[in-house]
């Protein structure tokens, strides 16, 4: 079979961007599952692939309380597929560990063993902690406007120069700023600007309507 959506990348919502795999679940191999700590409880993430006929590796998560949903799906490279699904696993773990949560450990062999899967994990851990320590001595200069809201500005460890803050809006997700730019901003509710002064500007206007909620 092929692809129904020729296009690469990663799909962190629930959108299906990549087309729904439930019909076809079967005809996927296991690469590994394991224990996915959620912040509140720790649930089992199962991980699929699937070479499509039209040279498309697709990357198939599915939870205890989730359907099954194509995670990433990028053209087959001239690397073996083991080394491609564990460089595309790796790179989505990063990505989605904000908002959906971070392994413990896995409990089934698949393509990947539980073995080189925890190594997997203990690589990335000691990655975060690299990149906190390196962020940590060079924080951007928004740093101290977000601690003075009380907005917990903290390196996110994916990249020496990434940094996270809570965002006051959506009080949801982080605003991501960095000390490469003055920019600040928060994919989830779109609450985004530049600089010290458009953040105070628009903190004020956040304050002025909790208070006209609150009465
Ligand atoms: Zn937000």
């Amino acid at each position: 079979m092929n692809a129904s959506v020729q296009k690469e990348g990663f799909d962190l919502s629930s959108r299906h961007d990549f087309g729904n795999p439930s019909e076809y679940l079967d005809q996927c191999k296991l690469v590994v599952s394991y224990y996915l700590f959620i912040g509140i409880d720790t649930i089992t993430q199962s991980v699929h692939y699937l070479e499509t006929e039209d040279g498309y590796l697709q990357i198939i998560g599915k939870t205890d309380f989730t359907c099954p949903a194509i995670i990433a799906q990028f053209k087959r490279s001239i690397q073996p597929v083991k080394v491609q699904i564990m460089e595309i696993l790796k790179d989505y773990i990063k990505n989605s560990r904000f908002a959906i949560g971070f392994p413990t450990n896995a409990i089934q062999n698949g393509l990947v063993t539980k073995e080189e899967f925890d190594s997997l994990i203990a690589d990335l851990i000691a990655e975060f902690e690299r990149n906190e320590a390196a962020a940590l001595q060079n924080p951007p200069p928004l740093t101290e406007l977000f601690k003075e809201y009380g907005l917990e500005p903290h390196p996110n460890e994916n990249g020496v120069d990434q940094w996270l803050a809570s965002c006051p809006r959506c009080r949801k997700f982080h605003i991501y700023f960095s000390n490469k730019s003055l920019r600040w901003g928060c994919t989830y509710c779109g609450f985004h600007g530049e600089g010290e002064e458009e953040f105070r500007d628009a903190m004020k206007i956040i304050k002025e309507g909790s208070s006209k909620n609150g009465k």
